[in-house]
């Protein structure tokens, strides 16, 4: 039944901030009535098919019964309490699920709010550990990788990629991190030691400076949605252990099996000092976000000058966020996610695959459930989230990447739909 409610809300329009939008000129913003299983349902009665699991969350799709079902018996029970001084059982089986998938150093978990919050917390515990285990007190920067995004808070901005992150617009604000070049040896291509060789230099000249190596361990996400080669994190612990600087995965994106495994440190086999995870974890029901290390960190910040963990969240372990994962995690658990995943990868392959030949286009990717289309050109995401509402779709490009992630319950009619509706807007390159 088609409802009579305007798809664009004037008064949202005028006073509702939207991510990255000016005031002025406001990009579109739909209106949402409901959403079930892949499919997003406008105000006037349009069906979108989901491609973006509302940025790499929505896991099992909208309105699941069983996520539905352990969010109100955990609100019979109590929503949130502190988790200073208290603690309950959702916290509790949630840590021991999360122990029993992460990488086998990982001892210590600590709740954080969002992704963000969660690199934040990250970048915390190596500046405490590495202070802690040398005596330095300048052992207290980072380095990266180019093309990187960990999220939209102070010290999360600073590691972001210089150039498209937004280090323009707060400029000298933001401390100067160590930037060496994004590896570019492709996932599925040979490895090149150049790729390595700028991160020994830089620890050679700079190493007793740097707490931590930070990245996202083989798919850059925001930063360009670029599939390096495993090889560099091999590599990369290798000169960790050598010069003493800790390594943090910034999982928040690739876990829960978006990269076509539970976490994309499995692609190289080797495992971080300290690793941050987010988005999946709730399946997109709740913020929350975790960050997990080695009981090594732990005891060495524990054993510093504050004696403590210097950080503690009103909203820490929010028990109703908790049983939600913990749901969220059974059900990955009761599936054969690496054969779901390996589906969900062949039909991207095969569906984008045609693009490689669309005259605007530059590299088409595929990894897990990640179908990128590269453009020659940035995409004009306000002309081509019209089209794709108009078929039915629902994408959101950033820069030259038009790209999918749908939520891991999507039919393969529905997948196929979504790609074929994808490469029609591209195709004509007056609808981007
Ligand atoms: N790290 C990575 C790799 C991300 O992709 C994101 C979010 N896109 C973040 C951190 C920040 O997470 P949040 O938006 O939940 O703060």
């Amino acid at each position: 039944m088609k409802k009579d409610n305007p798809l664009h809300d004037s008064w949202d329009r005028e006073h509702l901030w939207h991510p990255y939008t000016s005031t002025i000129d406001p990009l579109p913003t739909y209106m949402v009535d409901h959403a079930d299983g892949a499919v997003i349902t406008l105000s006037d009665g349009t069906r979108l098919i989901d491609g973006m699991s509302s940025w790499w969350c929505v896991i099992h799709g909208y309105n699941n019964k069983r996520l539905n079902e352990a969010a109100k018996r955990q609100l019979e029970r109590m929503s949130h309490v502190m988790f200073g001084g208290l603690t309950h059982e959702p916290a509790i089986e949630l840590g021991k699920i999360l122990l029993g998938i992460a990488p086998p150093s990982m001892h210590n978990i600590f709740y954080a709010d969002s992704g963000s919050v969660a690199v934040e917390v990250a970048m915390k515990m190596a500046v405490q550990a590495a202070v802690s285990a040398s005596g330095d007190h300048n052992k207290t920067n980072f380095a990266t990788i180019r093309s990187g995004y960990h999220g939209d808070t102070w010290n999360a901005m600073s590691v972001c990629d210089p150039v498209t992150g937004m280090h323009g617009a707060f400029g000298p604000a933001l401390p100067v991190r160590f930037f060496v070049p994004q590896p570019a040896s492709r996932f599925d291509g040979d490895w090149n030691d150049a790729d390595i060789a700028p991160v020994e230099k830089l620890f050679e000249e700079k190493g007793n400076e740097i707490a931590a190596f930070i990245l996202e361990p083989v798919v850059q996400g925001a930063g360009g949605m670029w599939f390096y080669n495993p090889e560099y994190l091999r590599q990369l612990r290798r000169l960790c252990d050598k010069y003493g600087i800790l390594l943090i995965f910034d999982e928040i994106a690739t876990g829960f099996w978006r990269t076509g495994k539970c976490f994309a440190w499995e692609h190289a086999g080797v495992e971080p000092d300290i690793m941050c995870i987010g988005k999946g974890l709730t399946a997109g029901y709740l913020t929350m976000s975790a960050v997990l290390t080695t009981k090594a960190v732990a005891d060495t910040i524990s054993r510093g000058e504050a004696g403590v963990m210097m950080h503690g969240p009103t909203f820490m372990a929010n028990p109703l966020a908790c049983a939600i994962a913990v749901e969220s995690a059974r059900m990955l658990a009761e599936q054969d996610m690496q054969s779901r995943i390996a589906e969900i990868e062949s039909i991207l392959k095969a569906e984008l695959a045609p693009a490689k030949d669309m005259a605007g286009v530059s590299d088409v990717r595929v990894l897990g459930s990640i179908g990128v289309v590269e453009m020659k050109r940035p995409v004009n995401v306000g002309i081509f989230q019209r089209k794709c509402v108009e078929k039915g779709v629902w994408i959101r490009p950033f820069g030259r990447n038009a790209y999918i992630m749908p939520p891991y319950i999507i039919s393969e009619e529905q997948l196929r739909m979504l790609c074929r509706n994808m490469l029609d807007i591209l195709k004509d390159e007056r609808n981007y």
